[in-house]
């Protein structure tokens, strides 16, 4: 049988153990006689399986005690809602976001935020057509914002924000890091807000992580839902409202599966190696073009075009064949791309880069 390998931007490959262990689980988790999907969320059995998900996750990502951590429904594009509703409160009238436009899911916060605030693009790549990130020396940044909107990694753009940069004293960064949370070591302190949808790197979608320094918990604005107020959220475990309980869980087993295998620390490694095999494959061959610069290649999605547009079909039904899958771009940009998340193993690049290098002599 053909192994398969799913390059999917997301919902994405999660760790096959961590299914295996899934299903193993469904019927009975634990001798409790039930599913995880069927237990209260306020059961002592849930509890345990939410507290454990919520260690393990300060513990992969060093998270400081002054930190919250958040399971929270809604997804990203919701947080471009919510953190707005949450945050701006602390400067009262007149705040302002400012944002570092590096691409689509940026572009997304930059639209949403407006609603809630004044917005200010202290810098765009938009010239370059999303192929950088601006340079920090011309980010015109504002002395008394709200907070620094980033998205560290643009899952359709393919851009990654390596660096967490100088902020005027007092300003939080909020970064959105949906598609390559866990990918690589981050010092949580230099942020005060670290987002993601758990559908690439942690979990299935539906769960939202939220990681919150405290002061900036209790100010949300009179308007935002009672169940979105980080304040109703953290003082209850995340469960205000139900979480959901399903996705945690499935979280909390990726959490297990990446402290088994050396944590962040050892992802990271096996992403840069994954990344620069792929890379190096698709600027061997000027058939295929990679737009991003360089230095902004992110690890964890790789777009790519084909230089003879009448390919696309052929080269997808090819990668179908061969068990690779879920390759097209996304709707927005076209071409190609894949994602190659923690759980894709080496394994699933080398044979992507074996494919390409045969189709393009084909
Ligand atoms: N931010 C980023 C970086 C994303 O990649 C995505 C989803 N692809 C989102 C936000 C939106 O997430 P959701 O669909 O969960 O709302």
């Amino acid at each position: 049988m053909t192994t398969i390998y799913n390059f999917s931007a997301g919902p994405a490959v999660l760790p096959k153990e961590v299914l295996q262990q899934a299903a193993a689980e469904m019927l009975d988790w634990h001798g409790s006689g039930m599913s995880v999907m069927e237990m209260s969320h306020r059961g002592p059995e849930f509890i345990s399986i939410y507290r454990q998900a919520e260690s393990d996750l300060r513990e992969l990502l060093a998270v400081p005690d002054n930190y919250r951590i958040l399971f929270m429904q809604g997804g990203g594009l919701s947080q471009n809602a919510i953190i707005p509703m949450n945050l701006v409160g602390r400067k009262g009238p007149g705040a302002t976001i400012d944002f570092v436009h590096t691409g689509s899911w940026s572009g997304k916060s930059i639209k949403e935020a407006a609603r809630y605030a004044k917005v200010n693009v202290a810098a765009s790549a938009e010239a370059s057509r999303y192929t950088v990130v601006p340079p920090q020396s011309e980010w015109k940044l504002t002395p008394d914002a709200a907070y620094l909107h980033l998205c560290t990694n643009e899952t359709i753009d393919g851009v990654e924000i390596d660096f967490a940069p100088e902020v005027p004293a007092g300003v939080p960064i909020v970064a959105d890091m949906s598609s390559h949370i866990l990918s690589r070591q981050v010092d949580v302190s230099k942020y005060g807000l670290i987002f993601g949808g758990a559908q690439k790197n942690i979990g299935p979608a539906g769960v939202t992580v939220v990681i919150v320094r405290d002061d900036l918990i209790g100010h949300a604005l009179p308007a935002c839902p009672s169940a979105f107020d980080f304040k109703n959220v953290a003082d209850n475990e995340s469960m205000y409202n139900t979480p959901p309980t399903y996705g945690i869980y499935i979280a909390g087993l990726v959490f297990q599966w990446l402290k088994k295998n050396g944590g962040v620390a050892a992802m990271e490694q096996r992403n840069i190696e994954k990344a620069r095999l792929l890379y190096a494959a698709l600027d061997a061959d000027d058939f295929y073009q990679n737009r991003v610069a360089p230095q902004y290649r992110s690890r964890m999605n790789v777009p790519f075009y084909l230089r003879d547009e009448s390919q696309y079909e052929a080269f997808l039904a090819g990668a179908k064949a061969r068990g690779l899958l879920q390759l097209k771009g996304h709707k927005s940009v076209g071409g190609l791309r894949a994602s190659i998340y923690n759980a894709m193993p080496i394994e699933g690049v080398q044979a992507l880069v074996d494919y390409l290098n045969e189709f393009a002599k084909r």
